[in-house]
């Protein structure tokens, strides 16, 4: 599709109003009518985000010389990042674009660093579950590695002996999820450790959904597994910000367990006419608005915002729970963080999905098992009744035989 740009500008204001009108099609997510896509924590901390995203959003972390203060921002949102996920001394990391990025920069490192042991003969694999997120696909896409992913159990975890006999001299990664996203679910990552600590092999976990949350649903008392550096095999972690850490999109974590291992991860270029070059990601630019933001949030919700915010985010889940159970769904599994995923073993739940999508409910879906899901923020605590009214509804309008479905809503 060509368009000719405008000979002469608009005015701003006007632009403005257009911007704001282009919106009224879009899933009504102020109204807490989506579970997917949008983290929303509220008023106050969108403020947040929004003007501390504009104070740095001029200057550009591909120059820590230059903004020593992004710099500083970063290093303080990594250290707490890596204090709160149990990183040693040593470990150490970097503020990426998001989870595909830090995902893809975390097998970079794994592959530099089995190269530099000079361990593999063949095409380099990565062994992982068959949950794991397609950002593993396409990290083997662009590096030319065979990816295996490997079903899960019958409890929709990684299904630790089926893996260990994927694995072989050319195997490179192990991934876990804490949790995945399409089930919620933790994958046993000390049990993974094991695996990878007898053949040798670097345990990625994948906490890009679960990193800045499972530690305050802990926090708050409930028993959420050993997944982070707390278990020694685990070499490196991805934990994005813009999920529940609640900042500004376009923020994401990498994080090792060493500066060390971190160092397979940094590109040092300096054959070419603009002198020595070295960023710790394939971005040259980096939007320094994302790190302030992210920075401010942190600072502004600390430990005790968190706590609170995350007991929203389990409270609304546990009322969801309950309410689809006694419309006849099982949940998956035994989710404990912010995910859930709940099939039916009557009712069509894509026509389900259809008569809530009608009724303005924009969520997702997940495949094997056919089931509905959801990625709850805190501002759902405020919407659970409408929510399982509407899916009440939903399911006695399928009952009774509307099977419209629309399910293509959801990809297109
Ligand atoms: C969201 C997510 C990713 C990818 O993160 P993006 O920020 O969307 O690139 C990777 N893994 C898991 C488990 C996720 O939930």
């Amino acid at each position: 599709m060509l368009k000719e740009m405008p000979t002469t500008g608009r005015e701003w204001s006007v632009l403005k109003q257009e911007m704001i009108d282009r919106g009224n099609d879009d899933a009504k997510w102020r109204e807490g009518k989506t579970a997917v896509y949008v983290f929303n924590a509220g008023e106050d901390v969108a403020r947040v985000q929004k003007e501390a995203y504009t104070l740095y959003m001029s200057e550009n972390g591909l120059g820590p010389l230059a903004f020593p203060s992004l710099k500083q921002m970063e290093e303080e949102v990594i250290g707490m990042g890596l204090h709160l996920l149990h990183g040693p001394d040593d470990s150490s990391g970097t503020i990426t674009s998001g989870g595909t990025d830090s995902i893809n920069m975390a097998v970079k490192a794994a592959r530099d660093y089995a190269r530099s042991i000079n361990t593999v003969s063949g095409t380099p694999n990565i062994v992982m579950p068959f949950s794991a997120h397609p950002a593993f696909d396409k990290a083997c896409i662009m590096m030319g590695l065979e990816k295996r992913r490997i079903p899960v159990g019958s409890d929709l975890l990684a299904d630790v002996s089926a893996m260990s006999d994927a694995c072989d001299e050319n195997t490179i990664m192990l991934v876990g999820s804490a949790p995945s996203f399409p089930y919620g679910l933790i994958d046993p990552i000390e049990e993974l450790g094991k695996l990878a600590t007898d053949k040798g092999l670097w345990l990625h976990v994948d906490a890009c959904v679960g990193g800045y949350i499972a530690p305050f649903v802990r926090m708050n008392g409930a028993n959420i597994p050993p997944f982070d550096f707390e278990v020694e095999a685990v070499k490196s972690m991805s934990a994005d910000l813009h999920k529940y850490g609640y900042c500004a999109k376009g923020a994401s974590t990498v994080l090792f367990r060493s500066e060390q291992l971190k160092n397979h991860m940094i590109f040092d270029c300096d054959d070419w006419p603009g002198g020595r070059m070295v960023t710790p990601t394939l971005a040259g630019t980096r939007p320094g608005g994302a790190i302030s933001a992210a920075w401010a949030v942190m600072n502004y919700l600390g430990i005790d915002g968190y706590k609170a915010k995350q007991k929203m985010v389990t409270d609304a889940r546990i009322v969801i729970e309950r309410g689809v159970e006694s419309l006849g769904f099982r949940i998956l599994g035994n989710p404990q963080l912010g995910i859930i995923a709940y099939s039916h073993a009557e009712v069509d739940v894509y026509a389900v999905y259809s008569q809530m999508y009608l009724r303005g409910w924009f969520t997702s879906l997940t495949t094997e098992p056919k089931a509905l899901h959801l990625m709850l923020s805190p501002f759902h605590i405020e919407v659970t009744d409408t929510y399982l009214n509407d899916l009440k509804d939903s399911v006695e309008a399928v009952r009774s035989g509307n099977t419209d479905s629309i399910t293509e809503a959801r990809y297109s």
